[in-house]
């Protein structure tokens, strides 16, 4: 349920009406926005609250939410997320790119990586020491040496990081070292790997499960929303569906709906949404002109030697550079700001 508010109503008014619901052993969420102030309610609440938050003054309308997720609802809180994190803004008219390998393999690698990454014009390095791989043969990451070879390139080149974090027992030590911790999409309804991630304060970045649904995918977030981290983000990676050319299908579409049914930023991953690099850049260009908020990009300088398979879908690094040169061009069209460093990219 939420109580839309009069404009006119002051904080004082606000924190009575939130009080008052409290008082009715309801959970309220205050979320102000352009013009009024709108009270989300969590929690067992009849119909009598309703009547009585109706008739109360500075109400002007109260109103239920059918969707069985609430707080990831656009309905329950009408301004976008914004996300920022030591400077960088996720979810405004920022454009964030989010580059690197599909794993952290060494520390030379990460960091010259990173140097490409940043010249480049990107904010976020990209790398899992963790991987989640089909087969148990494969290659399984470095583990907790890789969190600390990301966290040093990312310090280093001045980029935030992002990583993987598959089971509820590594979210801390993740947390100590990266930035946003993302969760994949074999992982999207790992419900209690998503109910630790709500425990914390670390932005997320939840993917979406390749055969997930628009409202499975907004209720994996809502896991996370109702543990008490606010700092979700979205990321559309490709679903399943009857084409094998590519690995997955990009869901265009997910991006405008996702972000019509809720306010958390939606980044594109055109990497493992095509699988083939050839795509990448295309793809990254139409989420960008679909409203993404940000792209998350495999990027690799010797990708045929790559530890995992994903070396057929990262782009090469002059590539990738190019790719953010044109995004710079194409943001302003797009009602969003990117902008490139203005000194040659050294490959
Ligand atoms: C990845 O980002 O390298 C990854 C494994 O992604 P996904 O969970 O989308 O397959
Ligand atoms: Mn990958």
């Amino acid at each position: 349920m939420i109580v839309i508010t009069s404009n006119t109503i002051g904080d004082n008014r606000v924190q009575e009406l939130v009080q008052f619901i409290e008082k009715q052993g309801a959970e309220a969420h205050v979320s102000r926005g352009e013009g009024r102030t709108v009270i989300g309610i969590i929690g067992q609440v009849g119909s009598k609250l309703a009547d009585q938050l109706r008739q109360m003054k500075g109400v002007e309308q109260v109103v239920k939410i059918s969707k069985s997720y609430k707080m990831a609802s656009r309905e329950f809180h009408p301004a976008d997320t914004i996300i920022r994190i030591k400077g960088v803004e996720i979810g405004s008219e920022n454009l964030v790119v989010m580059g690197g390998p599909c794993a952290v393999e060494t520390p030379e690698q990460i960091d010259e990586i990173a140097r490409l990454v940043k010249a480049a014009g990107g904010q976020v390095l990209r790398g899992g020491a963790f991987k989640p791989r089909t087969g148990p043969y494969s290659f399984q990451g470095v583990g907790v040496e890789g969190l600390e070879m990301m966290a040093e390139a990312g310090r280093k080149h001045g980029l935030l990081t992002i990583t993987e974090v598959m089971t509820p027992e590594y979210v801390d030590i993740c947390a100590e070292h990266a930035d946003i911790l993302q969760v994949g999409t074999r992982n999207m309804q790992n419900f209690d790997l998503l109910r630790k991630l709500g425990t914390i304060q670390t932005p997320v970045l939840l993917k979406r499960g390749f055969s997930a649904t628009y409202d499975e995918f907004l209720n994996a977030a809502e896991y996370i929303l109702a543990g008490g981290n606010p700092n979700v983000m979205l990321c559309e990676r490709g679903i399943r569906t009857f084409e094998t050319y590519t690995r997955n299908t990009l869901d265009l579409a997910a991006i405008p709906v996702l972000q019509s049914l809720s306010h958390l930023p939606v980044i594109s991953d055109p990497s493992h949404g095509t699988g083939r690099r050839e795509l990448v850049e295309p793809m990254a260009k139409a989420s960008v002109a679909a409203g993404a908020n940000g792209l998350i990009i495999e990027m690799h300088t010797d990708p045929d030697n790559s530890m995992t398979g994903d070396g057929v879908q990262s782009l090469f690094p002059d590539q990738f550079a190019n790719l953010l040169v044109d995004l710079e061009k194409l943001a302003p069209i797009c009602g969003k700001k990117f902008d490139t460093p203005k000194q040659p990219v050294m490959a």
